[in-house]
């Protein structure tokens, strides 16, 4: 007879790096160190557009959004920062915003004080603060603004705006080498060292090191990967984690999911952003939802309750059953900006909405609460289950509007009382 052995949990790796607050009020962001994986996102209003940046920034902000990146490009961009952030202040809003600066952010720091103080954090791009003699005058410039107003930065590399001085002279030396490296592991070398370098130089001067944070953003997936294993073994500052320039719909939800997975289940990352192409007429939160749904996935945190839904096969008589699934979950999703305050604990919520009587059972009792639809020549009866018994049986037209009312009066009991109890 074969001995059973215990089979342990997958647990990703303990995160090590140092931990960093991103501010804005009374909101603290701690991001790095044992703290939660934060989700991060970016506008794509004009910033000039101070309303228009406002919503959007909410909008990201109660998909889920704990920090928001937005472009500060310009004088007159810079000048609506402030507007920006007394307007989400009225609206109650008070997600802390980033500043993303290329090129002129010393400029735009420098002239525009009341810019710099509204934004929590700002982005430096190590690869664009000015080329020659400018760089290091420039780059000391956007860490003197940072240690007047103490906000952290993230030294954001790009792959697409890499030092090509550095680039150059890496490859230089490589040509030396007796056995040079392949030209792409000189590029992720060029990464990983205009990063360290740059930190280590904002450190020397005056910057404290738990205020600053690393990035060394890709395309290709296999090569994140391998520049964050490298940065994170290299490195203990917290590190901001995304696929750069992903795509459009399947191809860049999937390519994201694919290599921020992998590393975050290493223990690799800190923030971080799905940077999805929005198709035609699609909301920017979608990129969000997908990240959040990232770290749902891997068990590392919660936030809206959980449908499990089977993917239909021939024993499903109708499109009622995807109807319903999607229903649910769109409800729910729509309602947690309130429910998170007046239900403490609702993410918690598991559903199951299976589509006939194989698995929707089994699966059903599972779930806090879970109903099994009819299949093809099973009787036209859904039977619910609620903490894991069969309570009642639903049927006619309106399964879907009495299922909800179901969930809507479970969530109230289970959680109201919490709420009212503590
Ligand atoms: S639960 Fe039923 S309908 Fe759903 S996939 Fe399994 S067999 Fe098909």
């Amino acid at each position: 007879m074969i001995e059973p052995v215990a089979i342990p949990a997958a647990t990703p790796l303990t995160r090590r790096s140092l931990q960093s607050q991103v501010v804005w009020g009374q909101r603290i962001v701690t991001v790095g160190g044992q703290a939660p994986v934060r989700v991060q996102s970016m506008t794509n209003t004009d910033t000039v557009d101070v309303i228009g940046t406002a919503i959007q920034v909410k909008e990201l902000a109660l998909a889920g959004s704990e920090l928001v990146r937005l472009t500060v490009n310009t004088p007159e961009a810079a000048a609506a920062v402030p507007h920006i952030r007394d307007q989400l202040d009225k609206m109650g809003v008070d997600v802390p915003l980033i500043g993303d600066f290329h090129y002129n952010g010393h400029r735009l720091l420098m002239e525009h004080p009341a810019c710099a103080e509204a934004l929590s954090k700002y982005r430096i791009n190590p690869g664009n603060v000015g080329k020659g003699d400018k760089h290091d005058l420039q780059f000391g410039q956007m860490v003197e603004a940072a240690l007047r107003w103490n906000k952290p930065v993230r030294i954001g590399v790009n792959w697409g705006s890499l030092d090509q001085e550095l680039l150059a002279e890496l490859m230089d030396q490589n040509s030396r080498r007796a056995v040079p490296w392949e030209a792409r592991q000189v590029m992720y070398e060029a990464l990983i060292t205009s990063a360290i370098t740059s930190a280590d130089k904002a450190h020397e001067l005056g910057m404290q090191r738990e205020q600053i944070m690393l990035s060394c953003k890709v395309s290709g997936v296999q090569d994140l990967i391998a520049v964050y294993r490298e940065l994170g073994k290299r490195t203990d500052y917290p590190l901001h984690l995304g696929l750069t320039e992903a795509g459009m719909g399947t191809k860049g939800t999937v390519a994201s999911a694919t290599a921020l997975s992998i590393l975050l289940q290493e223990g690799i990352g800190d923030t971080i952003r799905v940077s999805l192409t929005p198709q035609p007429g699609e909301s920017r939160t979608q990129e969000v939802v997908i990240a959040s749904e990232i770290l749902q996935s891997l068990g590392m945190r919660i936030f809206v309750p959980s449908v499990t839904a089977c993917p239909g096969c021939g024993r499903t008589t109708s499109s009622t059953f995807q109807e319903l699934a999607k229903q649910i979950d769109d409800f729910l999703r729509a309602q947690m900006p309130v429910w998170r305050h007046r239900y403490p604990g609702v993410e918690n919520l598991k559903l199951a909405v299976m589509g006939c009587i194989v698995n929707g059972p089994g699966e059903s009792k599972h779930a806090d609460i879970g109903i099994s639809l009819p299949g093809t020549g099973e009787a036209p009866a859904a039977p619910v289950f609620i903490d894991g018994e069969k309570k009642l049986t639903l049927r006619g037209e309106n399964i879907a509007q009495e299922f909800q009312q179901i969930v809507e009066q479970y969530i109230e009991k289970r959680f109201g009382d919490a709420l009212h109890t503590s």
